[in-house]
């Protein structure tokens, strides 16, 4: 069994105790990777209380992973919401991360599954703090470029958030951390900049930000577009374009972002200092209009912010 995290699970349909969340050593998720997942966010806020952060986008997503791959998840979206917001109550979690994953479970040991197959829908929902550490949140993550590139386009869609996929993520992370770093950064087969093991980069030189395309293999994150959102409201030109290596070692600021790992700025890569080697002015803006959301600094003008209550 998974280490306990928290009281509760929503499983299939049903709210249901930690350890009796489990599965079968013959789950075709586990042989072949075929699930698709989320990872979400909920905050505690002054004003609002606990919020989910951007809920309707992540269930959306699970949705079109799911649809790349032809699997049936049969429960709706606005089902998923519902069932993501009384996890949390029953769990009694004010600040949370929440994994919503759908996969091929008892269904054979066959790689084909026959068209129409439902799969299995789990939520799990407990507290977790900053995935790169508090440290990296102010003073930067060490990274460094994996000798492993991200998938190939015609290989796995990486826009598809799959089980299969974090195999990859796994190699990047792990060749990083043997290294020394605090997290990998991968490039594409075409030998630009991809993005993070779990995280979208962006890359900043004379006040202008950049991000590597949904062309360069990587998860088109919903923090990276609210990073872009808040980059852009405060006046700054970001664009979206192939991010070649050198370019990683020339910013003025690089940052990563993903739901776990939130905004975090990197401070070198490969050991060359980033900028200063520190958090730069811009990382910092973005990162207090981030964290603003959540500590009432920032209005949440696109409905961002989903009530638990
Ligand atoms: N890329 C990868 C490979 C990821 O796993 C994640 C985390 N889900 C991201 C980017 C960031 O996506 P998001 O901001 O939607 O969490």
């Amino acid at each position: 069994m998974s280490k306990k995290l928290a009281d509760h699970i929503w499983f299939n349909g049903e709210i249901i105790p930690w350890e009796k969340a489990t599965v079968h050593v013959l789950t075709h998720a586990i042989h072949y990777g075929s699930s698709v997942f989320e990872g979400v966010r909920a905050y505690d806020t002054p004003d609002k209380g606990p919020c989910v952060f951007r809920m309707q986008e992540h269930t959306r997503r699970l949705f079109d992973s799911a649809k790349v791959y032809r699997m049936t998840i049969p429960f709706t979206e606005e089902q998923i919401n519902q069932a993501t917001l009384d996890i949390l109550r029953k769990n009694n979690l004010k600040s949370a991360y929440i994994r919503p994953i759908a996969f091929y479970g008892d269904i054979g040991m066959g790689l084909q599954v026959p068209f129409g197959t439902e799969t299995d829908l789990a939520i799990a929902a407990f507290p977790w703090g900053a995935y790169l550490g508090d440290e990296a949140l102010k003073n930067g993550v060490d990274a460094g470029v994996s000798s492993w590139n991200r998938l190939a386009a015609n290989t796995m869609p990486t826009g598809a958030k799959a089980g299969g996929n974090y195999m990859s993520s796994q190699l990047i992370s792990m060749e990083a951390r043997r290294h020394g770093y605090g997290e990998g950064i991968a490039l594409d087969v075409n030998g630009y900049v991809s993005e993070g093991a779990g995280e979208n980069l962006f890359v900043i030189r004379n006040g202008v930000v950049a991000t590597t395309p949904k062309t360069a293999a990587i998860l088109p994150g919903i923090t990276r577009d609210t990073v872009m959102t808040l980059l852009r409201e405060m006046g700054y030109e970001v664009r979206e374009e192939n991010i070649p290596r050198e370019s990683l070692y020339l910013a003025d600021e690089v940052l990563m972002c993903g739901t776990a790992a939130e905004v975090t700025p990197v401070r070198s890569v490969d050991g060359i200092p980033v900028g200063n080697g520190g958090r730069g002015p811009i990382t910092e803006k973005v990162q207090s209009a981030f964290f603003g959301l959540f500590n009432g600094q920032t209005e949440d003008k696109w409905g961002w912010l989903t009530p638990v209550e």
